[in-house]
């Protein structure tokens, strides 16, 4: 892991001469604004190289390869007023306001990846005194890479709430991804978190213009790896049902490529200081839903079985709660058909490839081959029946 103090020797020493006179970098600035992008969740909480730590994070490009990124705020100053963030105006214990320049940042970014250190860049950014300003400024750090600097890494460029639709479609050109984030479930929770934002036109209308923009109709820009957002979980009241249903929106009217959440903590100083931190594990379960739905593509009504009576997941597998309420009786994987495997808990998309290949070959005669075929036989013998074997010891169908 490269750290901040490793990134600002990087920048100060200069030792590739991109930076110009501009280097100075002293390491509180990035510091401030590198710690300040600790709610940009750029990977899951499934990600095993995804440390958490400003700095540098890793993320997966649209062809599924892991990335090293330099991660940072361009500005830790904003207007809004958004009640979980230290970089909100109405956070009573705001730290020293930082910007970088286009030149500076640029800069920074090409020494790292000049040197191995990453492979490319996560702009995020407070909204300054005016989001369009801002964006502009993204933008031009961004182009400065592409145009000046020829720049073949990756970039996710974080599209500001309310930025013009023109800064957006010129990040959209230079991007691999953009992302705007949702924060909460609708206009009703973000009211609850935020009194500057508004929902509909800052956001959902920003979301829509990326689609928009990718659309085959407009192409202005092909955007690669896609939209992307992200939830704070827990800061306000919402269900997770009602994130599961806004989440849906997403991915069907939006088209976004990933949802991330992100679990809330209370940060000092901002009015949500004294509210409970969210536990890890909600966040987590949040996750496996996701996935049921994009990877396994599970039906919005099978998921709804995961869900207790007040909308929310518990902690507990929702593929596991999910085949408890919806499996009648045990699956045969000699004749189940690929769709009714992935429903099985311990079997993967992978591992149904896998027993559909083999039972090709010869039947499957028991649990030893299936686990060598990579099934987590723990999880799913309650849920198989093979040549008429079942695994005695659990009772859940005799119940
Ligand atoms: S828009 Fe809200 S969450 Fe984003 S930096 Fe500004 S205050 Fe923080």
């Amino acid at each position: 892991m490269v750290t901040l103090e490793k990134i600002a020797h990087l920048a100060s020493d200069c030792r590739f001469d991109s930076l110009g006179p501009d280097a100075q970098m002293d390491s509180e600035k990035l510091s401030m604004l590198g710690g300040g992008t600790r709610h940009d969740v750029c990977a899951s909480t499934f990600s095993p190289r995804s440390p958490g730590l400003p700095g540098i994070c890793h993320s997966f490009t649209q062809d599924g390869r892991c990335v090293s990124l330099f991660k940072t705020l361009y500005t830790n100053y904003c207007s809004h007023q958004c009640n979980y963030c230290t970089n909100a105006a109405n956070c009573s214990q705001k730290t020293r306001a930082f910007t970088y320049t286009p030149q500076e940042l640029a800069g920074i970014t090409l020494s790292l990846y000049q040197g191995n250190y990453i492979e490319g860049l996560f702009l995020s950014s407070g909204s300054g005194r005016n989001e369009d300003v801002v964006m502009e400024k993204i933008v031009e750090t961004a182009r400065l890479l592409r145009e000046k600097h020829a720049f073949a890494g990756y970039i996710h460029l974080k599209v500001l709430p309310g930025a013009s639709r023109s800064h957006i479609q010129e990040a959209m050109e230079l991007a691999d991804r953009v992302s705007i984030n949702l924060e909460a479930s609708s206009p009703a929770h973000m009211n609850e978190m935020s009194a500057t934002k508004n929902y509909e036109t800052d956001i959902i209308q920003r979301q829509r213009y990326i689609r928009d923009l990718m659309s085959k109709t407009d192409r202005k820009a092909s955007l690669p790896a896609g939209q992307t957002t992200q939830l704070v979980v827990g800061a306000g009241a919402e269900s997770d049902m009602e994130i599961f249903k806004r989440i849906l929106y997403e991915y069907r009217e939006i088209g976004v490529k990933r949802a991330y959440y992100s679990a809330f903590s209370p940060q000092r100083g901002t009015p949500f200081e004294s509210r409970a931190p969210q536990q890890k594990w909600r966040e987590h379960r949040l996750y496996q839903m996701d996935w049921l739905y994009r990877i396994y593509h599970f039906q919005p009504q099978e998921i709804h079985h995961a869900f207790d009576e007040n909308g929310f997941l518990g902690n507990a597998d929702p593929k596991m709660a999910i085949a408890r309420q919806s499996m009648d009786s045990p699956a045969d994987p000699n004749v189940a058909s690929y769709s009714e495997l992935l429903r099985i808990p311990g079997i993967g998309p992978r591992s149904a490839q896998r027993i559909i290949a083999l039972r090709k070959m010869h039947p499957i005669k028991g649990k030893t081959e299936l686990a060598q075929m990579g099934v987590r036989i723990k999880r799913a013998a309650p849920f198989l029946k093979i040549n008429g074997w079942r695994d005695s010891t659990l009772l859940m169908w005799s119940a």
